[in-house]
């Protein structure tokens, strides 16, 4: 027998739940599969472990670098990998009991198991049949390993947060968001850790000013940049440590090498075959503005489209798809333009709209002005090493429209959401200037850039 529901989420992830759960709140009758552990990436192997490790890292580095210079001894700044480990791991098991409450809340049924396709309209879990009008693909995405020989030594992001003992050496590899994020958390806990990038810098892809205000703080108080470093090989040494092989001849000892090349769709277990859900070259799942796939009836949100790979995108797409779908608003839809991120390095990067080489290239080289300020942030004024921030702001037009803002600095992950706010809603330069500073704060600098 083919068991009914109004709505079929397959994913256990940010966007999945987002969406069955929002359908729930409007009487819809839905179903959640995951087959693996509820919360998906975010919670169990991407932000929340993450963030859990960065402010550990952090909690470090307020020890190493900037205690002494406020008159504190700390003697002993040994630490417990395993008990940070431990304790990270059962935060994360609070949240797999809300996660459950919320659903139970919502009347979605909860199946275990991994979802295939049997046809356009019915999907299979071990060997049970479900169907529903309206199915939602969030089956999100999976780190990818490097084609060279050896690379089964590494670890990728997964196999990061499996580490129960901290290495005392530590090769990353990669230059997004991942490859810089767990550099600065190694380093920052300890590991002699070294980043290898292929090209100039790592996060090329962010505003000039991030780029360098990153190589330059890594180079001060970070991890080790190998810059145009591309990997050959890896092979295990008799005393268990490893060499990373380059391809310029190079070779690194290493205790262990974390691959973070990048991340590809979950879709494998899925039988799309069976199906008309169209893919892109990438193996992205193709949508349209409304989260709609090549097959009515089928929908997809977050990493599985490849489309701006942040949990609360998947989440707002989710929602807003839900909303759509049993709320009566046919035109609900997530707007993907100024999309706020940050980058958890040491100190956090902030980014919310274009790059300048984004705008110069969308609007021409005249239309463009930007403000730009480089400070050493107070917290570390007193202290040995001093920190340095970085903002820029990229205006557009006679009105100086504010079309990207950037930074890098102690607190900028927490001041970044107010002036999305801002953007999003099309402020100008001089509704900036027009703001009233907070002092003393880093987050004054971008109301009162000259
Ligand atoms: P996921 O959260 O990946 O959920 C997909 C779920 O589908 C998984 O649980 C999987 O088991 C399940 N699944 C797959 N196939 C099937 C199937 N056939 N049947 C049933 N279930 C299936 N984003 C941020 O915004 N901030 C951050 O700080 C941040 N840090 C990150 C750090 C790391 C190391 C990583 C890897 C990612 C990070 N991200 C961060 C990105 C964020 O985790 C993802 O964008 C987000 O989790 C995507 O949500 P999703 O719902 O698309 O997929
Ligand atoms: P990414 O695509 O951002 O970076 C992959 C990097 O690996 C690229 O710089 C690429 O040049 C490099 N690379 C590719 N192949 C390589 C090879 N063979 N050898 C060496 N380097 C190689 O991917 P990611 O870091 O895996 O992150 C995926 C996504 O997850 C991000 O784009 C982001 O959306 C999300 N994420 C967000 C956060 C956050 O919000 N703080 C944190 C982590 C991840």
């Amino acid at each position: 027998m083919v068991k009914q529901y109004d709505y079929i989420a397959i994913g256990g992830g940010s966007g999945g739940i987002a969406s069955i759960n929002r359908a729930g709140m409007h009487g819809a009758k839905g179903a959640l599969i995951e087959g693996n552990a509820i919360g998906g990436t975010c919670v169990n192997v991407g932000c929340v472990p993450k963030k859990i490790m960065w402010h550990g890292a952090q909690m470090m580095d307020e020890m190493n670098l900037y205690a002494s210079g406020y008159g504190i001894d700390i003697p002993s700044k040994n630490l417990n990998f395993a008990k940070l480990v431990e304790n990270r791991e059962t935060f994360i098991e609070r949240l797999h009991g809300s996660y459950q409450n919320g659903l139970a809340s919502n009347e979605v049924d909860l199946i275990h198991g991994y979802a295939k396709f049997v046809d356009n309209k019915t999907v299979e879990v071990n060997g049970e049949q479900y169907t529903a009008d309206h199915i939602l693909i969030a089956t999100g995405g999976k780190p990818v390993f490097p084609d060279i020989p050896g690379a089964e030594y590494g670890l990728d992001s997964d196999g990061f947060f499996e580490m129960t003992e901290l290495p005392k050496r530590t090769a990353v590899v990669g230059a997004g968001y991942i490859a810089v994020e767990l550099a600065g958390v190694l380093h920052g806990l300890g590991s002699d850790t070294h980043l290898f990038v292929r090209q100039h810098a790592p996060l090329r892809n962010f505003d000039s000013i991030i780029v360098e205000g990153l190589v330059e703080t890594m180079e001060r108080e970070g991890a080790t940049l190998h810059t145009y470093a591309v990997p050959e090989k890896v092979e295990k040494n008799e005393d268990g440590s490893l060499t990373l092989y380059l391809k310029d001849g190079t070779a690194h000892e290493t205790d262990a090498v974390i691959w973070a090349i990048g991340r590809e769709p979950n879709t494998d277990s899925l039988n799309l075959a069976a199906t008309d859900v169209a893919v892109n070259d990438g193996g992205y799942i193709k949508v349209d503005e409304f989260q709609n796939t090549s097959v009515k009836g089928i929908y997809a949100v977050g990493d599985v489209t490849g489309h701006i790979e942040l949990t609360p995108v998947a989440i707002a797409a989710g929602r807003r798809l839900s909303e759509r779908l049993f709320n009566n608003k046919p035109m609900e839809h997530l707007d993907y333009n100024n999309v706020p991120t940050v980058v958890f390095t040491h100190p956090p990067i902030g980014t919310v709209g274009m790059t300048e080489e984004q705008a110069v290239d969308v609007y021409g080289k005249a239309q463009i002005k930007t403000y730009e300020t480089r400070f050493t942030a107070m917290h570390s004024s007193i202290t040995e090493n001093r920190q340095k921030t970085y903002m820029k702001l990229v205006c557009c037009g006679p009105e100086e429209k504010v079309v990207g803002l950037h930074g890098m600095g102690s607190g900028m992950d927490e001041m970044l959401q107010g002036f999305a706010v801002a953007i999003k809603m099309g402020a100008t330069k001089a509704d900036f200037d027009d703001t009233v500073a907070i002092h003393p704060t880093g987050a004054e600098e971008f109301v009162t850039m000259r």
